[in-house]
């Protein structure tokens, strides 16, 4: 069996389409959307991945402002956070990870203001998330489900295995699965025999960050697979399913690069433009 490839990038062109009429019609009354990105670390993956988000917004209309604060504390994180809440020129605020050494992280995402929290990582989005309401989702999570939903495979009553248990990506996906009624299996790296829950799954999502984690064996002929993971590895991006030995059981496969990735940056400014017309009364949850 070879799998179908699950590729994330012409979703992306179509949803970016849609996105970009939106943020039109919010500009034609003087509204353009605003998202303003913190970056607070000296990591230079972190301060390429707010470029990146910068750029794609900016081909979309979004104004995109990326504050860039050299070794801040928590307080001087706090006080910044809390001042983007209160301008009301700011739409969405984005924290980049990692925040720098020493900052108390949890505190900073809790100062974003639940209306802005387009990243879906404070208490009050993830609460909202747990009881199954609308809400800013987390955008990798969202990107994993608008793949799955893109290439038309089916989410209600399957069995589902989520790998990795992270506050980003594995919680908030094991919840979204949840709450489209599939049986859901969170598994990590305290799990006992991982290849035999895998095995059980007509969907495994795999979000562990190791690179080629997921062998043939662990896959049940004809599940579909939906890599998250990157990796650079002598300068390449990989992801955490060995991609040809799985798709030649699977019946689909996510490409690394290609697949998740292409989504998840569009999922967040899809939140950017929901805050955008939510504040302004142009939509409800
Ligand atoms: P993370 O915070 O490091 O979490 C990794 C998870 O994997 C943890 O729950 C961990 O278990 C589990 N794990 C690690 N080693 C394991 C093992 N040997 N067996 C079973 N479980 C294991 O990572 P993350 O932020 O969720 O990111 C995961 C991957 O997704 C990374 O490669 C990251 O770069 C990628 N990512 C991609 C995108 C995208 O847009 N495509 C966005 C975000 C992240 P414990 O909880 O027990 O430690």
């Amino acid at each position: 069996m070879s799998a179908r490839r699950l590729d994330g990038k012409p979703l992306a062109e179509d949803r970016k389409t849609a996105l970009r009429g939106e943020v039109a019609e919010l500009a034609r009354s003087g509204n353009a959307p605003r998202l303003a990105v913190v970056l607070a670390t000296s990591d230079e993956a972190a301060r390429s991945y707010a470029r990146a988000k910068a750029r794609t917004g900016q081909t979309l209309g979004i104004e995109v402002d990326i504050v860039d604060v050299a070794r801040p504390t928590t307080a001087e994180l706090i006080d910044l956070v809390a001042a983007l809440g209160r301008d009301d020129a700011v739409d969405g605020i984005l924290l980049e990870f990692p925040l720098a050494a020493g900052v108390h992280a949890r505190a900073v995402q809790d100062a974003v203001a639940p209306e802005k929290d387009v990243d879906g990582t404070g208490t009050v989005a993830l609460g909202r998330l747990f009881r199954g309401e609308p809400g800013f989702v987390p955008a990798t999570a969202a990107a994993v489900l608008a793949l799955l939903d893109g290439h038309g495979i089916e989410i209600a009553g399957r069995r589902v295995v989520v790998l990795g248990r992270s506050l980003v990506v594995g919680r908030p996906l094991s919840q979204l699965l949840l709450a489209r009624d599939a049986t859901v299996t969170v598994c990590h790296s305290r799990t006992t025999d991982l290849a035999a829950a895998a095995r059980e799954a007509d969907i495994v999502c795999v979000a562990v960050g190791r690179p080629r984690f997921l062998q043939a064996a662990m896959v049940k002929p004809g599940a579909a697979v939906v890599d998250v993971g990157t990796t650079v590895v002598d300068g390449k991006l990989v992801g955490d399913v060995d991609y040809e030995a799985v798709a030649a059981v699977a019946g689909a496969v996510s490409p690394v690069p290609g697949g998740v990735g292409p989504l998840t940056t569009v999922m967040l400014l899809e939140n950017v433009v929901r805050a955008a017309r939510l504040r302004r009364g142009r939509a409800e949850w």
